[in-house]
């Protein structure tokens, strides 16, 4: 396929939306442009495939197709049928997961829809079943509680928020903590890592309904095989949320006891992140749990997206390609280059490295909060975002962390040469950035100095470290 191909079509869709509302292509153009000059090391993102973009700017986006494929609430979902069906299968080959669930808008959308499959099918409710004809939304506060309460007040444990679970795993934030009672496993203070005794114990005391596994900001590898095995001495249904590293998962980078589809009822995950597809969610079950997880529409999901899907099945199908393989090799191998090059200059990481796409900075190291951290990087034209490091004495807002990620940098090609100077600006930035002051003299958590000319400088750095991997190097849109 030609390079002109893209160029084409991405020029002549922005001169379509132009002739509408200008401002919106200025906009798409604009982002282009920031997205090429910035050096990305947010873990959660990534650049989908012109396929994969194209995919979804079309007219699919006008079809309604509640239902699954080929039992539809409305006509003429023949197409739809065609792509949801496509995503599914490579979904399955992919993974090699029974069944695939390609509907949910979101990694948060599919975890909804997994907590009530699971509750659906190991509980007996009749409150259940009226809030499975109503929309969940409309339930109010009380409502949850009355429901959670006739549910039998049913248990989660999942791994905690400052040792890199996820909100929705069971906190109050999210639904899923008015749902569940929840109980968290951390990880070893000394280590930083997951300790599997320490969760069987917990398992054992909590007895909990669904035991999750996954995680947005462990730099490490988890042995699904014990979880699963704890979740079965204590009658839990083990869920994995692998919204992260679902990429690594299907590159086979993660296999045997670190593949979570073997090993658990039901996985989620999201689409976009090292998945490297559309924004979007996916379920993954055992056959036993299909019925339930395809009920997600209407009961926690709108109505499915069906460009979004036909973008789902182009990407996986990319992912099924033996190259995707090779890239998730050299996301890791890019993580540990950059958790190398970081330790060496003396940088302090979360469990002392990775073997994951994600490093995890504990900034206190250089007497700076995430938040500072954070804008100072920004400041010096480098992305990333501030996370809780384990037992935080910063909180969830300012926090002790920075996490940084590859996913995203080496789908621009960068390698661990890139990577090893990306740790240079990093740690550069870093040392150079002091802590400020509020007005009373008290340390301020957010304040703090930097020369505007040691972040320009480092900035044009991180230009020309991008410069010879192009983003998008198909697309012109001059
Ligand atoms: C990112 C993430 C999600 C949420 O995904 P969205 O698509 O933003 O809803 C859920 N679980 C984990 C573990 C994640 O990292």
């Amino acid at each position: 396929m030609s390079r002109n191909a893209e160029s084409t079509a991405f020029r002549s869709a922005l001169e379509v939306i132009r002739a509408v509302e200008p401002r919106v292509a200025d906009a798409i153009g604009a982002e282009l442009t920031d997205q090429r000059e910035s050096l990305k090391l947010i873990a959660s993102e990534n650049y989908a495939s012109p396929a994969t973009l194209l995919a979804m700017g079309n007219w699919f986006s006008d079809k309604y197709a509640e239902g699954t494929v080929g039992r539809r609430f409305y006509a003429g979902c023949q197409n739809v049928d065609t792509v949801e069906a496509l995503a599914a299968e490579h979904a399955r080959e992919l993974f090699g997961a029974a069944h695939a669930y390609v509907q949910p808008h979101s990694g948060i959308d599919a975890n909804l829809v997994a907590f009530w499959a699971v509750l659906a099918d190991r509980v007996e409710s009749p409150a259940l079943k009226k809030a499975q004809v109503r929309q969940v939304n409309d339930l109010t506060e009380a409502d949850w509680f009355a429901l959670r309460r006739e549910l039998g007040n049913q248990r989660m444990l999942g791994m905690s928020l400052d040792a890199g679970g996820h909100l929705t795993h069971g906190f109050r934030p999210n639904i899923s903590g008015k749902m569940f009672d929840q109980r968290s496993y951390g990880t070893d203070p000394a280590t930083g890592l997951i300790d599997y005794d320490r969760v069987a114990e917990a398992a054992r005391e909590f007895k909990p309904l669904i035991l999750v596994g996954g995680y947005s900001a462990y730099p490490r590898k988890v042995n699904f095989r014990i979880l699963r095995e704890i979740a079965d001495s204590v009658g839990a249904t083990f869920m994995v949320d692998m919204a992260h590293f679902a990429g690594l998962v299907a590159g086979k980078v993660f296999t045997g006891d670190f593949d979570p589809v073997p090993h658990a009822h039901i996985v989620t995950t999201t689409t976009h992140k090292s998945l490297r597809g559309p924004r979007g969610g996916m379920v993954l079950c055992q056959p036993e749990l299909a019925d339930q997880v395809d009920r997600g529409c209407p009961m926690v999901l709108g109505g499915p997206l069906p460009h979004v899907m036909a973008a789902k099945a182009v990407a996986l199908a990319e992912a099924r390609r033996p190259d995707f393989a090779d890239y998730a090799q050299r996301i890791v191998d890019n993580a540990q280059a950059l958790a190398e090059g970081l330790l060496r200059r003396g940088a302090k990481l979360v469990t002392g490295g990775t073997d994951n796409h994600l490093v995890l900075i504990d900034v206190s190291g250089y007497g700076l909060t995430g938040r500072q951290a954070e804008q100072a990087l920004l400041d010096s034209g480098i992305v990333t975002n501030r996370n809780s490091v384990p037992q935080d004495p910063n909180g969830a807002w300012y926090t002790s962390g920075i996490r940084i990620g590859t996913p995203a940098l080496t789908t621009r090609g960068l390698g661990t040469a890139e990577m090893d100077q990306t740790a240079e600006l990093i740690h550069t930035v870093l040392t150079q950035t002091t802590a400020g002051a509020n007005a009373d003299g008290t340390p301020s958590k957010a304040k703090y100095t930097l020369d505007p000319a040691l972040a320009d400088k480092v900035a044009r750095q991180a230009t020309d470290l991008l410069a010879p991997h192009p983003l998008y190097p198909g697309i012109d849109l001059a």
